[in-house]
């Protein structure tokens, strides 16, 4: 079944920043940044299955309380990732509620939170509500290449920005999509069956194309080759879709560094959410805030080579003017 990521903001892009992604075919959604969540409804909330966190300034961790509050006395594992330090933060918040009633809810929320430290270090900790929240620390990793959450069909991964601390930017990928020609399989003679799982399994996991398939005939295949080639298959019997990639990111400084990883993550992303907190005739205000400018944002996307740019995170002292800090981004976004 195709997936489809349905992507909005939140909130205002004068309101705490916020991205929820609704992963329609799963009936669940993914949540980036937990700050001001008021406007999402309780039916909304709990289709959220993971959370990402930036950082853990206000305007991005102050809902935390609302979430849990919402989930609370549900069967249910709410995922939390964030930079090095939200473990504590996670365990902190939760530590501030007496939870002496908690065996007398009937499903059990648990957190399973995740921090990616600046050396690419993974830690995790669970908060299990059966256990009144109490911190259980599981083994250290390693982050390859910086995936923070791998799934079959969806992967995050995560690079660490600085906003005068660490914040981590996000990438959420779809994984491509092999869509099989069932006519195309029965006119051959073949079955519509389980050799296919084979078949896409081989491709996905870029096998020779000399690689011979074992294949189930219709007609039980007496006189025909037990196999065929890959290669042969890919070609008569299928079309791969690319996956669909969605990167956010907020709350840093347009430093070298800085620039160089955004456009690494963001790179051919189909939207990239990005903050354009000041305009750009402000930039020494931008730089002393470590934030970035409208026009530093739109040449991000551009360098970058993303299909579709949204702006959020603006300041409050341009409030009225959130078409100048739009426009700003979309020209230099534009610009040849
Ligand atoms: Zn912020």
């Amino acid at each position: 079944m195709p997936r489809h990521f349905d992507p909005a903001l939140v909130n205002d892009p004068f309101d705490d920043p916020g991205l929820y992604v609704d992963l329609v075919f799963e009936k669940r959604a993914l949540l980036f940044d937990l700050g001001d969540i008021s406007r999402l409804s309780a039916r909304k909330l709990l289709r959220v299955s993971d959370v990402f966190v930036t950082h853990l300034h206000m305007d991005h961790f102050a809902g935390f309380d609302q979430l849990l509050r919402c989930a609370l006395g549900r069967e249910k594992t709410l995922g939390v990732y964030g930079p090095a330090g939200i473990i504590n933060a996670v365990e902190h918040k939760l530590s501030a509620y007496s939870w002496n009633l908690i065996d007398g809810y009937d499903g059990n929320l648990t957190f399973l939170v995740t921090e990616l430290d600046e050396l690419g270090r993974l830690k995790s900790a669970r908060f299990s509500g059966r256990s009144r929240f109490e911190r259980r620390d599981d083994d250290e990793t390693r982050a390859i290449e910086g995936l923070v959450l791998k799934e079959p069909g969806i992967q995050v991964r995560a690079t660490t920005l600085d906003h005068g601390l660490p914040v981590l930017a996000f990438a959420l990928e779809e994984r491509a999509q092999i869509n099989v020609w069932r006519n195309k399989v029965e006119a051959m003679g073949l079955v519509v069956g389980p050799w296919l799982r084979n078949f896409k399994s081989a491709t996905l996991q870029g096998a020779n194309d000399a690689t011979l398939i074992p294949v189930t005939w219709r007609d039980g295949g007496d006189d025909r080759p037990a196999a065929l080639p890959l290669g042969f298959l890919k070609k008569e019997i299928m079309q791969i879709t690319s996956g669909r990639k969605i990167v956010y990111v907020v709350d840093c400084a347009y430093t070298d560094a800085n620039i160089e990883k955004i456009i690494r993550l963001a790179e051919r992303a189909d939207m990239l959410f990005i903050e354009a907190t000041f305009l750009d005739v402000d930039f020494e205000a931008a730089a002393k805030r470590r934030h970035l400018t409208a026009r530093q944002a739109g040449m991000l996307a551009r360098r970058a080579g993303v299909k579709r740019l949204v702006t959020l995170h603006y300041s409050p002292r341009y409030r009225g003017q959130g078409e100048r800090l739009a426009q700003e981004a979309q020209e230099a976004f534009l610009a040849r």
